[in-house]
């Protein structure tokens, strides 16, 4: 594939061998699988626990949570906040899971570094260069999601934002992107995972939670991102995804599901 490129240091032109971001032993990267799971939002300290736990029981390596939510409309839910922060480190912490949080605005970006092992760039705000800018000197891993409608150079070039700031610890994120479809929430773009990884040194998570919007998809999709080569999953999973406080409960799976998910992705790769 040939792009413009007006991206440097995530090129891998640049930089020819993978970067493997190693976080505490987790190595994110190269060959092995790594699997981010837990709800869309945290809710309350016994929920955020409880998930936690079965992440961790289920050989999951990253536990995720929103504690603040980019949400389409100002009168949904918006995250439990600082809070939400706490109470995921807690169980973080308690379960032996690193953990990964959304940040919306730089303003927040120090308080989210304070608390979270890795910083989410949320869809809506791939292209909000000055959020960029301040990843760039945070000192933790940023997840970049690709903008629904964002091209695979406009993507490495949010990303080159980050990297010219400092830090090199950065992976993309394909989450699905906007097509006339309706059936799913998004259209969860395969070949974004080969491209990017032909283009770039970054790893490549897939995020088929949010790229289908649709719990029966998630794991065909997951296994499908595998086979693509992507180098970890970010999966929403609730207890009792029916009650959840965001409307991604349709696309959360079920403890058990998730499990059996994990049992069928070993199979394909090892997991970190
Ligand atoms: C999320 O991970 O819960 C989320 C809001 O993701 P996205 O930015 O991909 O919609
Ligand atoms: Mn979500």
């Amino acid at each position: 594939v040939k792009i413009s490129k007006s991206y440097k240091l995530a090129s891998r032109d640049f930089h020819p061998e993978d970067t493997i971001i190693d976080i505490r032993g987790v190595k994110i990267g190269g060959e092995n699988l790594v699997i981010m799971g837990g709800p869309c939002a945290v809710e309350s300290p016994e929920q955020i626990d409880e998930i936690a736990r079965l992440v961790k029981a289920s050989g999951g390596q990253v536990l995720r949570g929103g504690a603040f939510k980019p949400r389409t409309g100002p009168y949904s839910f918006q995250g439990v906040g600082v809070e939400g922060l706490t109470m995921m480190a807690e169980a973080g912490k308690r379960h032996g899971l690193l953990t990964i949080t959304e940040v919306m605005t730089p303003e927040y970006v120090d308080i989210c570094a304070e608390h979270a092992d890795i910083l989410q760039v949320g869809t809506r705000n791939m292209q909000n260069f000055d959020l960029l800018r301040k990843l760039g000197t945070c000192g933790r891993p940023v997840l970049l999601k690709r903008g629904f409608s964002a091209t695979y150079d406009e993507l490495l070039n949010a990303a080159e934002y980050i990297l010219a700031g400092g830090n090199r610890d950065v992976m993309l994120c394909e989450r699905g992107i906007r097509t006339f479809e309706t059936y799913t929430r998004n259209t969860l773009d395969l070949s974004a995972i080969p491209v990017l990884q032909n283009l770039s040194h970054l790893p490549v998570i897939s995020d088929p939670s949010h790229g289908t919007g649709r719990r029966e998809l998630v794991a065909p999709m997951a296994k499908a991102s595998v086979a693509a080569g992507a180098n970890g999953l970010i999966i929403e999973m609730h207890t009792d995804p029916d009650n959840s406080m965001t409307g991604d409960g349709v696309q959360s799976l079920f403890p058990e599901q998730f499990d059996n998910l994990l049992r069928d992705l070993e199979k394909l790769a090892p997991l970190v």
